[in-house]
């Protein structure tokens, strides 16, 4: 620059020339005037000046700002599940860091600031919240910038900067940017030399840091040693591993110079505060921490708020979890007091470990199990399983039973073992006990079948009178559905129930208790239809047939008649070629009998009968009933072994020592062998006939299975469905009906026989009223349970059902009628059955025509013409043709006319047009007969 004229320089600067005249002035520089020159020596001299001159002025000013603070805020919730459960807490916390970097010239100068009471840094916050100040997770480059005041040996070169001071940092930064634009070349250089100097102190703290790290990663190999408290406060506050006396160092400054009081006044070995307000106890009030043998220290009870869930932060130590985890398993078993263990914070813990590989289940599986049970029983929700079965193709409902081996499937699909349970083990392991001991002949047990009225009940009757009764008793024979007579060639055995339905009820329950059919056939009357029926069953149950020809006594007797009959029905009598025995009896006069009684004899011979009369006794249920003195009664035929008073049996449902045994006459007997019935007492509930009776070694046991038998069926009849009247009539009216099964109790004996009678007359060809059972008194749960076995209507006539059975009806959907009047309870049912018959159509003439003329149209045909003679016709109703009063053509009209018109009826009188649909041979004089359809009401 060349020298230029004080004019001028003026102007460069920017300041009056005669202000820029003084100026040489103050510093002795001579200058001529505004118009002399001013050589470079001179500018740098006075620039020199006024440096001196300014320096005392605005020395402090300098160029850069003295204090930059830099402020960081971050907030995040943490969720913690609570100690109890389902409770969860939110709790926010906010992490406030400030840092403020001063001059380290300026803070020699000021070095009494520091010592000035410093505002906290964190504000006090609402109780929900949680402030917690911890030392920041650096980056890299950020940890160099913190770590740098560490290498400085200056206490306080790294100052928290309180609020007020920042006002008066802004104020120096003000003053800095007006320096600035003084002296621009000296704040550069300046600069400069502040960025070499920064530059060697990042260096420098990068070095330290990375020394430090390596300490660290020492310190945290060894042991903690016990008596660095810092170490709990440390991790405490959420820090983790930080182990050292480092550490503490590492803390935000501002929390160092918050708290430099407190640290003052706290006893060494104390941890330093940190600063979570008042919700925090001093550490050393905490009984929590303990020290370990091994010279760790862990936190017993970290306070939930310690332990931020944030994943920034690391995990707790394993040490510490596993320490909390076992001590909560010493406290568990706290019996007595009430209320839930206190689980220690395990739950803030995640205490939870996650199972790494699938649960394998082994899953039981019963005969049936419902589809929410299964699932239980594989953890699972219900829903897993049903979309397991659809991928089968099963569509299934939640509460729906399915099999076993459906179920295994499933469980298998999803990746479980699984057991079958077999349920009926304990019921096979007794069956299978069978009787030892050699095999001797037996008596046959007899069963008499026939129609009705063709003197199967006489003819009991007059066998037992006879044979059973005589002088044994008084007379006086109990009626047990069962008994024996002694002939000179063996013992017979008659079961006293006679009738098809007993029969084939005990074989439906697979029942075998018969070994010869006595097929009574009325010599006046013949084979009629239940004696094709008894036939039948006694084929379908390979029991030999012994026909009695019964009412011989009766002069309309023709037993050669009924030979024939029955040898079309393939029954083929000796004297005739075949096989089957027959006799000629007299129920009323008693002819005969004892020859039947020795063709039976001689049957059962053929039959080689034999059972064991040793062992435990095997039996089946003839008949029981719940007497009012004696409780439940069963008649048992023994089959096979001998059944003693005092043998625990197991029938059916029920189960029971026996009590006593009554032999037909009515007498106690001690045992019964083989084909003997006896009554048996001492049951727990009535079995059904049929019932198999087997002697088992435990009562016990007995009992179990029982339980279990009854439990089954229950199950069984959940999965059946209900029954109501209203179910049986629209099967009947279905025509799937055509026996009106019946349970009646009536208040009195006379009564129930009264209404069975009246009952059992109501029965027609078309629709049997069969009466299951029948008896005196109110309706129990074996009434009900029988009436929906055999799809029956329960009726009381002067009785009501106890609650269990009304109970059960209404689970079964059963409806129970009342009734007070006979003849209600007859009419009832005959309605009952009347809806059940099939319905009848009666065909009314409602019409007659003549035919006059045909004519042939191209559009109708053949047209009659026609005039009504009698009645009405109607174009929808059917029709016939008659030609010389002879039906040649029945069928329908296709076009009724009058006078061109379409109509729908003829009146008697009037001329028509009549077109018959698919019929063009309609001559003149023919009749044209219209008649209608009408249903009738059925009566029995
Ligand atoms: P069930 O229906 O087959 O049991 O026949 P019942 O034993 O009730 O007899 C029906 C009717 O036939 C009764 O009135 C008996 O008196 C009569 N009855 C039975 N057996 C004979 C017999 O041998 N001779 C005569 N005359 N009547 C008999």
């Amino acid at each position: 620059m060349t020298d230029v004229t004080v004019k001028q320089f003026a102007a460069f600067v920017g300041i009056p020339i005669n202000r820029l005249l003084e100026q040489f002035a103050e510093a002795g520089i001579m200058v001529a005037d505004a118009d002399g020159t001013v050589t470079e020596k001179q500018k740098v001299d006075l620039l020199a000046h006024l440096r001196k001159t300014h320096g005392s002025q605005l020395g402090q000013a300098t160029a850069e700002p003295k204090r930059i603070t830099l402020k960081r805020k971050t907030h995040s919730e943490i969720k913690m599940a609570g100690s109890m459960a389902g409770q969860v807490k939110t709790v926010s916390v906010e992490v406030r860091k400030k840092r403020t970097y001063v001059k380290r010239s300026l803070v020699e100068d000021e070095t009494p600031r520091a010592s000035e009471p410093q505002v906290p840094v964190i504000e006090p916050m609402p109780v929900t919240r949680i402030t917690a100040e911890v030392l920041e997770d650096r980056q890299p480059a950020e940890m160099a910038e913190a770590t740098k005041p560490e290498r400085d040996p200056s206490p306080v070169d790294h100052v928290s900067a309180p609020e007020e001071t920042e006002a008066e940092v802004r104020g120096h930064e003000e003053l800095g940017a007006e320096a600035h634009r003084h002296e621009e070349n000296e704040a550069e250089a300046r600069r400069r030399e502040e960025a070499e100097a920064e530059t060697r102190r990042r260096e420098e703290a990068e070095a330290r840091r990375r020394a430090e790290q390596d300490s660290r990663r020492k310190v945290m190999e060894r042991p903690v040693p016990a008596r660095v408290p810092e170490t709990i406060s440390a991790s405490a506050s959420g820090l983790g591993p930080t182990v050292s006396g480092h550490d503490v160092k590492r803390r935000s400054d501002a929390s160092e110079a918050g708290s430099a009081a407190a640290r003052a006044k706290r006893p060494p070995g104390s941890a330093p505060d940190t600063k979570v307000g008042k919700k925090r106890p001093e550490p050393s009030a905490r009984p929590a921490v303990k020290a370990r043998t091994d010279g760790a220290v862990v936190d017993l009870f970290p306070r939930r708020d310690d332990a931020p869930q944030d994943d920034r932060f690391p995990a707790p130590r394993r040490g510490d979890l596993q320490q909390v985890l076992d001590k909560a398993d010493r406290r568990k078993p706290k019996k007595g007091k009430g209320g839930k263990p206190s689980l220690p914070m395990t739950a803030s813990r995640h205490g939870f470990a996650k199972p790494t590989a699938p649960v394998m289940r082994e899953v039981i599986i019963p005969e049936t199990i419902s589809v929410a049970d299964l699932a239980q029983k594989m953890s699972v929700k219900a829903t897993e399983v049903i979309k397991v079965f659809l991928k089968m193709g099963l569509m299934v409902t939640i509460n729906q039973v399915i099999d076993q081996d459906t179920a295994a499937l499933a469980v298998s699909e999803m990746g479980h073992s699984y057991k079958i349970l077999n349920e009926n083990a304990l019921e096979e392991e007794l069956t299978a006990d069978t009787s030892r001991g050699e095999s001797l002949p037996r008596p046959p047990v007899v069963t008499i079948m026939g129609h009705v009225d063709h003197g199967k009940t006489s003819l009991l009757d007059y066998i037992r009178r006879t044979r059973v009764a005589a002088g044994e008793a008084g007379g006086i024979t109990q009626h047990i559905g069962a008994y024996h007579v002694r002939t000179a060639k063996g013992v017979i055995t008659f079961l006293d129930t006679p009738g098809h339905a007993a029969f084939t009820a005990m074989r439906a329950r697979g029942a075998k208790a018969t070994d010869v059919v006595v097929l009574v056939v009325a010599a006046d009357d013949g084979v009629m239809p239940q004696t094709l029926e008894a036939i039948q069953h006694a084929r379908a149950a390979g029991v030999p047939l012994v026909v009695a020809v019964n009412k011989m006594d009766k002069s309309s007797a023709d037993p050669e008649r009924v030979k024939s009959e029955l040898s079309v029905q393939g029954v083929i009598s000796e004297e005739w070629g075949g096989d089957t025995l027959f006799s000629y009896v007299s129920a009323k006069a008693g002819t005969g009998v004892d020859q039947l009684l020795e063709q039976i004899l001689v049957q059962a011979e053929v039959l080689e009968l034999q059972a064991p009369v040793e062992g435990s006794a095997k039996g089946v249920v003839i008949e029981s009933r719940l007497d009012k003195g004696r409780g439940p009664v069963a008649t048992v035929l023994i089959q096979s072994g001998t059944l003693r008073k005092g043998d625990v049996i197991l029938s059916g449902l029920e189960y029971g020592r026996v009590r006593a045994m009554l032999n037909e006459a009515g007498q106690n007997t001690n045992e019964a062998g083989p084909s003997i019935p006896v009554e048996v007492l001492g049951l727990s509930g009535a079995p059904r006939a049929g019932d198999e009776v087997i002697v088992v070694a435990d009562e016990r046991k007995a009992r179990e299975i029982a339980l279990f038998r009854q439990n089954k069926l229950r199950e069984e009849q959940a999965k059946k469905p209900a029954i109501s009247l209203d179910d049986i009539s629209k099967q009947f009216e279905a025509g799937q009906v055509n026996v009106l099964n019946v349970v009646m109790k009536a208040d009195v004996q006379g009564s129930a026989e009264a209404i069975v009678d009246a009952l059992t007359r109501l029965s027609t060809d078309e629709v049997q009223v069969k009466i299951i059972a029948s008896g005196v008194g109110g309706i129990n749960e074996s009434d009900v349970n029988l009436a929906r076995n055999a799809k029956a209507i329960v009726i009381g006539f002067n009785v009501r059902a106890d609650s269990v059975a009304k109970k059960l009806a209404e689970e079964e959907g059963l409806k129970l009628h009342y009734y007070s009047v006979i003849y209600e309870l007859i009419d009832h049912v005959k309605r009952a059955m009347v809806g059940m018959l099939k319905p009848e159509f009666k065909e009314e003439i409602i019409g007659l025509a003549e035919v006059r003329g045909v004519f042939r149209s191209p559009k109708f045909g053949v047209v009659a013409g026609c005039m009504v003679v009698d009645g009405v016709v109607r174009r929808n109703n059917p029709i016939r043709v008659l030609r010389n009063h002879v039906v040649i053509f029945e069928g329908a009209l296709d076009s009724l006319r009058r006078f061109k018109d379409d109509i729908a009826e003829v009146r008697a009188g009037m001329e028509c047009g009549m077109g018959v649909r698919n019929y063009n041979d309609v001559r003149e004089g023919d009749h044209i007969e219209v008649f209608e359809r009408v249903q009738v009401e059925r009566t029995l």
